[in-house]
């Protein structure tokens, strides 16, 4: 095998990032993978994920299969009519003149632009585009990484080691590869954010009887002081999820980050909201109540031939619901310049030139998501409760996000890879 075809990566973490990592990689005739994941299979939660026209533009550019098998499990505003909102949005809370009061019908360029989709459903669907014979080691859980030899070493939980010329770890938010890429731990850990959310799956059915079919098959939002919930369809309209977020009664959070049957504090916090709240809330059974977390600013999303990618490289607060569209947006880079390298003497430009672009627009849009909590919970500093000026931001902030132009963004990576090659 020639120097140029045979680069190993060794992928840490089997989940959206790093499975869509894979198939990206597999494109190129000089990579070579292996994703290590600490699970015993593959596997999601029952969530729904939301994807906005900047992650539907990275998957088609990483492969139009993505795009065609995501679309056969994803669920799109459920009426023509809405096929272009993005979300409406209402006041949620009771008084006089101010429950349901419209904020604003946030409008998109087209229907395709905002679509929801059960995370399972997508996982299994990029599984089914790894390359054939690909290969997945399970309940490999990453303990130590060392770069001292000319191979990177990986060390796993169960006492056994392997080799590669690079390391991309994709082992989400609590990330261990992590901790081999900075050195100061406060870059290392994600911080709370103050907010959890409630998270529940209900029947369609269910839901249409109780909310309305319009309400049940739309995405709607609803916000009040302190909280906002918000519900779409998933599963092709078959079950509405619902995601609840309100003010954490303490800066700090102790204990599991995602917790089962929270009724009690769920009531504590929306019991007091106007009706479609508080039926949305009745809908859900067992809803987990999940701490939020986000990654502190880094300046960089690697040391040496280890990279982060996805929520260990940048967990965001779920405000934009762009994590996962930025575990996309990663891949579609990273895979472009690894598979530009002539040798594995350039993985470490390539690293860097991945850095310079990707640094920039992931923390920016960790920012802009944490702004956008603080505007849907009616607490941020111009805005407040005015809800004119709630509307006005909420019309604006989220297109840049959108109306990326990921080409060009490649591009100028490519750019910042060959300048560094001369
Ligand atoms: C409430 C909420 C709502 C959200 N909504 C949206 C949304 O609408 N749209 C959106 O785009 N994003 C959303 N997100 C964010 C999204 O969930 C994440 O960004 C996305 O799942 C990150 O994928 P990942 O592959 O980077 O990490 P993960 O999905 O966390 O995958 C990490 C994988 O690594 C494995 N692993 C962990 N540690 C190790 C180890 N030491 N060794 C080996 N393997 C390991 C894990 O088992 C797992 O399979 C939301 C997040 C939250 C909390």
């Amino acid at each position: 095998m020639s120097e140029s075809k045979s680069i190993h990566i060794a992928i840490v973490g089997g989940g959206i990032g790093g499975v869509v990592l894979a198939i990206a990689l597999s494109k190129f005739p000089n990579l070579t993978f292996t994703i290590f994941e600490s699970r015993s299979a593959f596997g999601e939660i029952g969530a729904g994920l939301g994807f906005g026209a900047n992650s539907h533009l990275a998957m088609k550019l990483i492969s139009p299969l993505i795009w065609k098998n995501y679309k056969k499990r994803a669920s799109f505003n459920g009426w023509p009519e809405k096929e272009d909102v993005w979300f409406d949005f209402t006041v949620g809370e009771k008084g006089e003149g101010w429950e349901g009061k419209r904020i604003a019908e946030v409008k998109m360029e087209d229907g395709v632009t905002q679509s929801t989709c059960h995370r399972a459903h997508f996982l299994e669907e990029l599984v089914r585009l790894l390359p054939e014979g690909y290969d997945v080691q399970f309940n490999k859980k990453l303990v130590g990484v060392d770069q001292s030899s000319e191979k990177v070493s990986l060390k796993f939980a169960d006492g056994t080691e392997s080799f590669a010329d690079a390391v991309v770890g994709c082992d989400g938010i609590r990330s261990a590869t992590r901790g081999f890429v900075y050195d100061d731990p406060k870059l290392v850990s994600p911080r709370f954010t103050g907010k959890v959310a409630y998270r529940g799956l209900v029947p369609m059915a269910k839901t249409e009887a109780v909310l309305g079919k319009e309400k049940a098959n739309n995405r709607h939002m609803y916000l009040g002081h302190g909280g906002h919930v918000l519900t779409f369809p998933v599963g092709k309209g078959m079950m509405m999820n619902v995601v609840a977020f309100a003010d954490s009664q303490s800066d700090t959070w102790e204990g599991e980050w995602i917790q089962p049957l929270q009724h009690e504090s769920m009531t504590r916090d929306f019991g007091h909201w106007g009706e479609s709240v508080v039926k949305i809330m009745e809908l859900i059974q067992g809803p987990d109540v999940w701490a939020i977390f986000e990654h502190p600013e880094v300046p960089s999303f690697h040391e040496s031939r280890v990279c982060l990618l996805g929520d260990a490289a940048h967990a965001t607060s779920p405000h934009f619901g762009q994590g996962a569209g930025m575990a996309l947006e990663d891949a579609y880079v990273l895979s472009n310049l690894l598979g530009s390298c002539k040798s594995r003497d350039e993985i470490e430009k390539a690293f860097d030139a991945y850095d310079s672009v990707r640094v920039p627009r992931a923390l920016k849009v960790t920012a802009m998501s944490r702004k956008q909590g603080e505007l849907l919970d009616m607490k941020e500093e111009e805005s407040g409760d005015d809800l004119e000026k709630i509307a006005s931001s909420l019309n604006k902030e989220v297109r840049w996000i959108w109306d990326a132009d990921l080409r060009a963004h490649l591009k100028e990576a490519v750019e910042v890879f060959e300048k560094s090659r001369s």
